[in-house]
C-alpha cells in the first residue's frame, strides 16, 4: 500500500513551509488539495508539479473511496488544505478514518496551525486548553456553545470570521463576563499582523471602533470560578468537561 501523508502549509508567511513539507509533497504521485487553484499558487511558489486531486466537503463521499484505491494500488497521496494543519477545521479528518479502516499508513507531519501560534503567544495559561474551533453560524446555537464554555475551568481556542466577530464578542461578554481574559490573534504570520490582549470588556470596545478584517482566532481564559485546574483536579475537571459538553 502507499502512505496517506498530512502535510500542514502556512497560514500566511510561505516561509513557514518546512523542508519536509516540500519535500513529501515533491515527491508523493498525488496532492489531494481542498482547493486546487488555492494550492496552484503554494506549488507555483515552491515550482512544485505533482498532480493535484480536489478533495472537500462536498465531493468528500465520493472521493474518499477513490484516494483509498489509489493508496491500495500503491500510489502515495499528500492531503493538504487552504492553510494551516489538515483536519484542523478544515477537511481529512474522514480519509484518515477511512484509511485506517483499510489498514493503510497515515503519516502526520507537523507544522503551520493558527490556534496553537495564538495561543503561544496569548499571555493565557496554556494548559490545560481546549481547541474548540468555529461556535455555530446560528446566535441561539452560539450561545448555547458558549454557555457550556463558560463551565470550563480551561483556557480556550476559537476561530471566527471576521463579519461574525462583533457579534461573537457581544454574546462572549454577556455570557462570560467582561472581566475574562481573551487574546484576539489577527493575521497571524501576515504582514498586518496584530495581537490584543486585554480583558472581553476592552476587546468589545475596541471591536466597536474597527471596520473588522482579516482572520482572527482568539484564546479565551478559563473560567476561575468552579474548579481549580490543579493537578489534584484535574481528573474531576475532565469529568466535569465531558458532562457539560453532553
Ligand atoms: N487548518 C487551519 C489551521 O491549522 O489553523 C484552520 C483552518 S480554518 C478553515 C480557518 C480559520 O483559522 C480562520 O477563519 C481563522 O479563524 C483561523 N486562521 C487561519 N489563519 C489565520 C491567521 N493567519 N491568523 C489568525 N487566524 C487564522
Amino acid at each position: 500500500y502507499g502512505k496517506l501523508y498530512l502535510v500542514p502549509t502556512p497560514i500566511g508567511n510561505l516561509d513557514d513551509m518546512t523542508f519536509r513539507a516540500i519535500d513529501i509533497l515533491k515527491t508523493v504521485d498525488y496532492v489531494a488539495a481542498e482547493d486546487t487553484r488555492h494550492t496552484m499558487k503554494l506549488f507555483n511558489h515552491f515550482s512544485l508539479e505533482t498532480p493535484l486531486l480536489s478533495y472537500h466537503e462536498h465531493n468528500k463521499e465520493g472521493r474518499i473511496p477513490e484516494l483509498v484505491n489509489l493508496l491500495k494500488e500503491g500510489k502515495d497521496i499528500a492531503q493538504v488544505s487552504d492553510a494551516g494543519t489538515p483536519i484542523i477545521s478544515d477537511p481529512g479528518y474522514e480519509l484518515v478514518q477511512a484509511c485506517l479502516d483499510q489498514g493503510v499508513a497515515v503519516i502526520p507531519l507537523p507544522g503551520a496551525n493558527a490556534a496553537v501560534t495564538a495561543l503561544i503567544a496569548s499571555g493565557i495559561s496554556p494548559q490545560p486548553f481546549y481547541f474548540y474551533g468555529f461556535l455555530s453560524q446560528q446566535k441561539k446555537n452560539r450561545r448555547a456553545e458558549l454557555e457550556n464554555l463558560a463551565q470550563l475551568p480551561v483556557t480556550f481556542i476559537l476561530y471566527e470570521s471576521p463579519h461574525r466577530l462583533k457579534e461573537m464578542l457581544k454574546d462572549a461578554v454577556e455570557i462570560l463576563g467582561g472581566s475574562r481574559q481573551i487574546t484576539l490573534a489577527r493575521e497571524l504570520t501576515k504582514k498586518y499582523e496584530e495581537i490584543l490582549r486585554g480583558s472581553l470588556d476592552e476587546a468589545v470596545a475596541w471591536s466597536r471602533k474597527q471596520s473588522i478584517r482579516g482572520e482572527f482566532c482568539l484564546v479565551i481564559e478559563g473560567s476561575q470560578n468552579q474548579f481549580s485546574t490543579s493537578a489534584e483536579h484535574v481528573y474531576i475537571s475532565y469529568a466535569d468537561h465531558v458532562r457539560l459538553l453532553m
